[in-house]
């Protein structure tokens, strides 16, 4: 059966989208933080469909509350008002600060950031929109000029249709101190790039200053980051560095718009979104994945403000976006990240996880950085310390095969493919995250043998 869902996949499911695993896995079934394959095998999930299963697979709230919708009402479209939605912009809305107030809902990501950039457009009556190196914002013809993830950004004739531009390199987070990124971790060893995080952050503030007085950026309508940049491998600024970009923005008549798609919705457990943990306050949010707990929807928070700046210039329109069963499960994930305490669990499991992953770049030379927040970790898999080159991918494949054969699923990210990420469902257990770092301490040292 298996060599049967192969053979259709080659013949009939594009090529462009690579599966993991040399022989990827057919999966049936969830519950919570488990997943099962064809054969029977049960799997640990620590990477969430991508970051997005937020409270567990099928969370019998959840599916209870998906099931009562799907026999009330699916489908309106924004001509006309629904219950389900109504009450979603209420409850989201009051989990942001003010002015942040005004919501529209998209159904993924790159919608969602399609959108912030023409509401920083509107707003600004600018045009350049400038992303990090190492973004990922979305596969959207818009949204692609803004990711810089080496793989996916295309070589396309005329380009891509958007601009965007480079700021700062923060690939592979060269900042070695643990108070510069705001970890739990301990390092005893110097950075080999910067000295010291301060001198990071006066750096990398001096290239984003010479950035945004480039031509790419003379127009400047919008900045867009990731409070942790996911993709690229979970990769963390100095401290400080976010709020002193903003500044800088703001000074240039931009709109800053703070990408929550990965860190938003308690994730990152010391805050309820990624943005708090730098101080700042973006003028606009996007939000997807882990709003929906994998039920497709994504939402754009901004001010009154900025949201009438666009209701001047256009209608805009989405026919699936806020649709009553989108809503009515939106608030089912809000109802059990609060009644489950799970932003809590986050940041209790996700330090403890975060400290004994820590504890293997201690004992393996390979592991390179172990960095992150609450439950969205990064284990950066290197040659050596001392060269920081990345493991060759075939190396770092053969580590996660054998995580997968022991019973656990993590993710990959990093221009090289390089970095481990580690994502679970918020609801994990500190026994499973033990297990995880376990299995991953064998597949280490399978490698080494
Ligand atoms: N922003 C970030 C930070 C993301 O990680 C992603 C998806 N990986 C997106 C935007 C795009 O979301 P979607 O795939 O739902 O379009």
């Amino acid at each position: 059966a298996y060599d049967h869902v192969l053979e259709i996949h080659k013949r009939h499911l594009s090529p462009v989208a690579t599966a993991y695993f040399q022989k990827p896995l057919l999966l049936h079934q969830g519950h919570m933080e488990w997943l099962f394959d064809s054969e029977g095998n049960r799997y640990l999930d620590f990477f969430s469909g991508i970051v997005t299963v937020s409270v567990g697979h099928c969370h019998p709230k959840v599916s209870a509350v998906a099931q009562k919708q799907l026999g009330r009402l699916w489908h309106t479209s924004a001509v006309f008002f629904h219950p389900p939605m109504h009450e979603y912009a209420k409850e989201l809305s009051a989990l942001l600060p003010e002015p942040l107030k005004v919501i529209f809902l998209t159904n993924s990501g790159s919608e969602a950031n399609d959108l912030a950039m023409l509401m920083a457009r509107a707003h600004s009556n600018n045009m350049d929109i400038i992303s990090f190196r190492g973004a990922y914002h979305g596969c959207s013809p818009y949204t692609l000029g803004l990711t810089n993830v080496g793989t996916f950004k295309m070589e396309l004739p005329g380009g891509i249709g958007c601009q965007s531009t480079m700021c700062p390199d923060v690939f592979r987070g060269p900042w070695g101190g643990s108070h510069c990124r705001d970890s739990p971790v301990q390092t005893t060893r110097k950075c080999s790039c910067a000295p010291d995080c301060c001198q990071a952050r006066d750096e990398y503030i001096e290239q984003f200053k010479d950035t945004l007085n480039t031509s790419v950026a003379k127009s400047l309508a919008g900045f867009f980051a990731e409070p942790i940049q996911g993709v690229n491998g979970v990769v963390q600024y100095p401290k400080g560095f976010l709020k002193e970009a903003f500044k800088l923005v703001r000074e240039r008549g931009g709109v800053c718009i703070a990408d929550e798609v990965q860190t938003g919705f308690g994730r990152l457990g010391s805050h309820f979104w990624g943005f708090q943990t730098h101080d700042v306050l973006p003028d606009i949010v996007t939000m997807a994945k882990g709003i929906g707990n994998g039920f497709p929807m994504a939402a754009v928070v901004t001010t009154p403000e900025i949201a009438q700046s666009l209701a001047k210039c256009l209608l805009h329109f989405n026919t699936f976006g806020g649709n009553p069963m989108a809503c009515a499960i939106g608030s089912a994930v809000l109802e059990v990240i609060k009644e489950e305490n799970l932003q809590k669990n986050s940041q209790e499991v996700g330090t403890y996880m975060l400290l004994k992953f820590a504890k293997l770049r201690d004992e393996f030379e390979i592991v390179g950085d172990v960095r992150g927040k609450g439950l969205m970790i990064g284990i950066e898999m290197v040659q050596d310390k001392e060269s920081r080159k990345p493991l060759p991918r075939e190396e770092v494949n053969q580590i996660h095969e054998d995580c997968k054969r022991l019973g656990l699923l993590v993710g990959r990210g990093g221009i090289f493919s390089q970095t481990f990420r580690i994502a679970p469902p918020m609801c994990i257990t500190k026994p499973e995250a033990d297990f995880a770092v376990d299995v991953f301490r064998s597949a280490l040292i399978q490698h080494m043998e």
